[in-house]
């Protein structure tokens, strides 16, 4: 069968590539079965220097590769360019770190029986990685895990199918085998025939929906499962802001960089009454400025989004935040002609009655609530299901702090939002998801410890 790659900003097919059965999934994990117990023994540098040449390649053609991802995305080509530009933090962070953190810990080293921890990979494993950020989500998994000796199969989205298939070209033109990584291209029905086959574990990025499908499909296997899920992520604006209209601009950035198709995305702002009208006009002016049109042009911030069927969706949510009594101050509509497109929309005066404010938008729309004290700030932001990220922006650390503590997401962000960090693990709670990627605790998800006691007769 073919997969169809259209491209989102004029509905244009791109190309079609051959798509892999579930007997080519099989076959290539009895060869990645094969290919891990080499590569695991290779010395670890020679497989960091495997990963170092990876950056470098993707450096020389960063063009290429940004050209790719917005032309099957429709992700603005500057946007493209920041996120392939991510890659070189992580493999510095690795290239630093990565030793350190695999190292035996030798526990106790004297008396009669010695005792040590050492980490082994888990063997090979399934990435199921989402569209929206292709490359950095991609990275932030295949490269913690073959650092760390493991094998991997790689199922992008079929919406970054063509940003899959350059992952394989390149870290096998930088030295890692064809038996380590494999990339396979196919629709949601492939991921379905990956839960079914025999791996070592499930790294998944994408929907909630998706997410507990996948948990509850592998439970029986007992291997790890690690998911990245969705966000529904608040921010609140407290009346002490230094400088209003800055905080507007900031918020606003976190609402529509990448169309709002960012898991990190601020999804819901909460104003402190005072400032809320003066806010609620800095942000409107600024959302009003972002030029929309064709994400190949570099002066574009806004493009078309990746899939057309979200465009209801978003309908949908601004006819029910207005049906009980939102405002819209800008937007609510989808543009005439070809492409995905739709209009930046801010709804004010939101409350959590309406779907924009408790259900991922994942698209170009925020809803804006007033409230009366920090306290109906916490209440509301802590009133999800999800629980990625939170932030607040305020001139008093301590004032944030209080509030930051209170929060049950895996991030929270003061004065910034909608960032990821190599250095700091990033995770979701509840139906944001389970486990973690980036820093130590990223590469602790792809081994297992194994504990030697050692009795020397
Ligand atoms: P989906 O859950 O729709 O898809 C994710 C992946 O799962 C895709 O590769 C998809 O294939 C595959 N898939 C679909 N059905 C199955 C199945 N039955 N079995 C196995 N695999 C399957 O998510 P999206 O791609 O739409 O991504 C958007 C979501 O991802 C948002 O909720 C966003 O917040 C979240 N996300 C979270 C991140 C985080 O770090 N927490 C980062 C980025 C995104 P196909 O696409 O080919 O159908």
């Amino acid at each position: 069968m073919k997969l169809t790659i259209t491209n989102p900003a004029n509905g244009n097919t791109i190309t079609e590539l051959q798509t892999n059965t579930k007997e080519d999934v099989h076959a290539k994990l009895n060869i990645l079965r094969q290919g891990q117990k080499e590569w695991f023994k290779k010395p670890l540098k020679e497989r960091l220097d495997c990963i170092v040449k990876f950056g470098a390649l993707i450096k020389q053609n960063s063009e290429t590769l940004a050209v790719i991802l917005t032309d099957e995305t429709g992700k603005p080509i500057q946007q493209s360019r920041n996120e392939i530009n991510g890659a070189h933090n992580r493999i510095e962070h690795l290239s630093k770190y990565a030793e350190q953190w695999l190292a035996d810990e030798v526990l106790v080293d004297f008396g009669a029986t010695h005792e040590k921890i050492v980490y082994e990979p888990l063997g090979v494993i399934a990435n199921i990685s989402a569209w929206n950020f292709p490359y950095n989500v991609g990275y932030n998994v295949f490269l913690y895990a073959l650092v760390a000796g493991n094998a991997v199969m790689y199922k992008p989205s079929e919406y970054a199918a063509l940003t899959g298939k350059q992952f394989e070209k390149y870290l096998h033109l930088a030295g890692v085998p064809e038996n380590v990584f494999q990339c396979v291209i196919g629709d949601g029905s492939l991921g379905q025939a990956l839960l079914e086959a025999h791996f070592d574990g499930y790294f998944f990025t994408g929907s909630y929906a998706t997410g507990k499908h996948i948990a509850k499909s592998v439970a029986h296997k007992l291997v790890p499962v690690q998911l990245e899920l969705g966000g529904k992520d608040p921010l609140f604006v407290a009346d002490d802001v230094l400088d209003v209209k800055q905080a507007a601009i900031n918020a606003a950035e976190g609402a529509f960089y990448n169309n709002g198709q960012s898991c990190c995305a601020v999804e819901r702002i909460y104003v402190s009454d005072s400032i809320y009208d003066a806010f609620v006009n800095a942000f409107v002016e600024e959302v009003a400025s972002y030029k929309i049109g064709n994400p190949m042009h570099d002066s574009t911030f806004v493009g078309p989004l990746t899939r057309g069927q979200q465009i209801e969706f978003l309908e949908n949510q601004v006819n029910d935040a207005i049906s009980k009594g939102a405002v819209l101050k800008l937007g609510g509509q989808a543009l005439d002609g070809d492409g995905n497109y739709y209009e930046p929309t801010v709804l004010v005066d939101c409350n959590h009655d309406m779907n924009v404010m408790v259900d991922e938008s994942f698209g170009p729309i925020i809803g804006i609530q007033r409230v009366g004290s920090d306290q109906e700030a916490i209440t509301l932001m802590k009133d999800t299901e999800y629980g990625l990220t939170a932030a607040v922006f305020s001139s008093n650390e301590q004032r944030a702090m209080d509030i930051l503590q209170d929060m049950n997401t895996g991030t929270v962000y003061w004065n910034c939002c909608d960032r990821v960090s190599p250095n700091v693990p990033w995770s979701g709670r509840k139906n944001s998801g389970l486990g973690s990627t980036l820093s130590s605790q990223g590469i602790r998800a792809f081994v297992q410890p194994k504990a030697y006691h050692l009795r020397v007769l």
